[in-house]
């Protein structure tokens, strides 16, 4: 799943998040990380994690305790990698923040999984 994200939270983190969510088994991490964790919209728990040498955000989850993994498409080594096709949370989206062209759009999160 990729996409955008304009969630009040990612607003405040970077204006709108372009994102890659993978299952746990997908990804491995190393490395330092800062971690940030904050009250989402969901009423969970949101992790944040950003590099501890440049401070740009690397992903969403947090090590070792979370099923799924959201990689902040930012900082890709290839950007090209990341095709964005759905759009959530439009409903908490800035006027500024434009929607590409051909997403799927949905007001909130997705409820199914796809
Ligand atoms: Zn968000």
């Amino acid at each position: 799943m990729m996409g955008h994200c304009y969630c009040g939270d990612c607003r405040k983190a970077s204006g709108f998040i372009p994102f890659m969510g993978f299952s746990r088994d997908a990804v491995k991490f190393s490395g330092r990380i800062l971690q940030h964790r904050s009250k989402a919209a969901s009423g969970g728990d949101a992790v944040r994690n950003s590099c501890a040498v440049c401070g740009g955000l690397v992903f969403g989850g947090e090590v070792d305790i979370s099923d799924s993994f959201t990689i902040y498409a930012g900082s890709l080594d290839d950007p090209s990698a990341f095709v964005p096709r759905i759009a959530i949370f439009t409903r908490d989206r800035p006027a500024w923040a434009v929607v590409p062209p051909g997403l799927t759009l949905f007001e909130a999160m997705p409820n199914s999984s796809g």
